[in-house]
Formats: C-alpha cells, structure tokens, sequence
C-alpha cells in the first residue's frame, strides 16, 4: 500500500496568489524582472497552486508589468502550479500564449465608469474584446472571466445586480470556465456578497464561481466567511495584503494571503500551503518594496507560536 497520498479529509479552498500582479501593478519603483520570478517560485514552493503572475496591460498603462513574457520565462515552471495572466484583448491574450500561461484572465469592469478608467472603452465595447478573446483562448488555455467593481465602483457608488449579470452573461455565453468577482476598491460587505452569488448562481447554476476582495475597510474576511458558507470553494488574495489600483481611488490591498490560509485552516478547510513559508515571502516583499505590508499574521506569527519570556519583556518597553 502507498501510504503518502492519503487524501486530506478536510473540504479543500484553492487560493490564487495575486500579489505580483494584482499587488505590484501599482508600486512605483520598478522591481526587477528577476525577483518577480523570485517571488513567484518562491509562493508555489510555499503550496499555493494558483498563481495570477503578471498581467499583459499596456506597458504605457502599468509600466511595472512591462516585462511580463520576460518574467513568466524566468519562472521554475512545474506541473502543479498553474501560472494565469490578465489580458486585456486579443494582443494580450496572444502574447499570453506564447508565454505558454495556464489560465488567461479576461475582465470587464460593471461600473461604466470605472470600464472607461481602467480599459478606456465602455462596457460593450470591453466585451467585443472579451469574445475575441474568448476565440483565441478556445482549445488551446482556459478562460477566467472576472468583473471588477463587482460590488460598487469608487465613481458611480452602489452597482445594480444588473450590471454584473449582463457581464456574467456574457461570459457564460462564450463559456468561460470560471468567473471571478473582484472587489475592486472593497465596498463589499456581507449581506451584498450573499445576494449578488445568490442572483448569479439562480441564473447560472454551473458556473464556478471565485471571490477577490480587497481590505479596504477591514471586512475582506468578514465576506470570505460568508462565501465560504454559500460553499465558495475558490478565493484570490495577495501576500502580505500587497496592492491597490492605479485607476481607483482610495483602493488598498487585497485581503491578505497569509491570513486567509490561517483563517481558512483554523476554520477546518485545506488550503495546501505552509503558512511559515508563506510568511518568508511575505517578509521578502517587505525588503523589496521597502515598506511594511498590512499582513496581520506576518507579525504575530501561527496562533500557537510560543514566545520566550525574554521576548515578553522586551515588549513591555
Ligand atoms: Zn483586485
């Protein structure tokens, strides 16, 4: 018998890893390509098997993202570690491609407003895009449809249920194989997450679905608990809560890597990463940008850390 594959009997949560995308996107000072790539191999050597690495957005538009083929090149790639990109339209997706990405992102924004800021096209026109897309993708990578703005946009305010469904059903319609629901400038709060996956799945039951929330008011776990309670099996966080959006005011980091594993393994479910690994990196990013990150668990450390009673007086000064 082989004992070492023994399923864990714990309900599985896959995390995407966003950080270098999502997360570096807005960092001024440019990071070199290899420590990107770095950074990457260093999450997946941490467990996590889903990574959204880079981003093939106009290097005009996000100078920090220009090197994106050259970054997914420099990347220890293994089988178990699916590498996505975000592409914008057809060009991206092709320059996806060719880096040989395991899943392409495409995303429209449900706030016309913030559409027109962040892709510079209204919505219809984004999803022209989309189904190019859509037509390169087919057979060859898979295809996450995700929305920004999905529970409010920083202009417009609150956004209709509408929105994000006319959005959803566009990507059902070129079948997507996941969607995601990003909380852009994080305006969602628990009893909006629970309608807005209630009015998606009672429309499209099959389709699987993803939560990407930011932290910006302090409630981004608040509404990972409220997905995972709707049976939400799939979230996106970057380490260290790294981040924000050049194209939305106010915006903030993503929730937290680090305390989304801890939270989720305290609560029964199996994520597959080492959090003191996890934990490393997010230190790592910290000398890399030079500043500290809003990462809770990076500081105080696993629930059961021990501390010495030497460390205890040191804090009391
Ligand atoms: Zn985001």
């Amino acid at each position: 018998m082989d004992y070492t594959h023994t399923p864990d009997p714990r309900p599985q949560v896959t995390i995407t890893e966003v950080g270098t995308r999502d997360g570096l996107q807005s960092e001024p000072e440019f990071i070199r390509t290899e420590v990107k790539a770095e950074i990457v191999d260093a999450l997946v050597a941490a467990g996590l098997t889903h990574i959204e690495a880079t981003s093939f957005v106009s290097p005009r538009a996000v100078p920090q993202l220009a090197d994106a083929q050259a970054m997914l090149a420099q990347l220890r790639r293994r089988a178990d570690a699916h590498i996505a990109a975000l592409v914008p339209n057809a060009r991206g997706a092709e320059r996806a491609l060719a880096a040989r990405v395991d899943e392409m992102v495409c995303f429209v924004s449900a706030s016309e407003t913030h559409n027109q800021a962040n892709l510079n096209a209204p919505v219809a026109v984004s999803l022209a895009n989309v189904a190019e897309i859509a037509d390169i993708a087919r057979g060859r990578t898979p295809l996450r449809g995700a929305v920004a703005c999905a529970f409010g946009c920083p202009f417009e305010g609150d956004v209709p249920v509408s929105a994000v469904l006319r959005i959803v059903d566009a990507y059902a319609r070129l079948s997507v194989d996941r969607l995601t629901l990003g909380d852009t400038t994080g305006m969602a709060t628990p009893p909006t997450v629970a309608r807005l996956v209630a009015a998606i799945r009672d429309r499209f039951p099959a389709l699987r679905i993803a939560l990407h929330f930011h932290n910006t008011r302090g409630v981004g776990l608040a509404n990972v608990m409220v997905g995972l309670d709707l049976g939400i099996r799939e979230f996106e966080s970057s380490l260290g809560g790294l981040g924000g959006c050049p194209f939305a005011p106010g915006a903030t980091g993503n929730v937290c890597t680090e305390d989304l594993v801890y939270l989720l393994e305290e609560s029964g479910f199996a994520t597959g990463v080492d959090l003191d690994a996890l934990i490393a990196v997010a230190r790592r990013v910290e000398q890399v940008i030079g500043r500290p990150l809003p990462g809770q668990v990076m500081k105080a450390g696993p629930r059961l850390r021990k501390y010495s009673l030497d460390d205890a007086r040191r804090a009391v000064g």
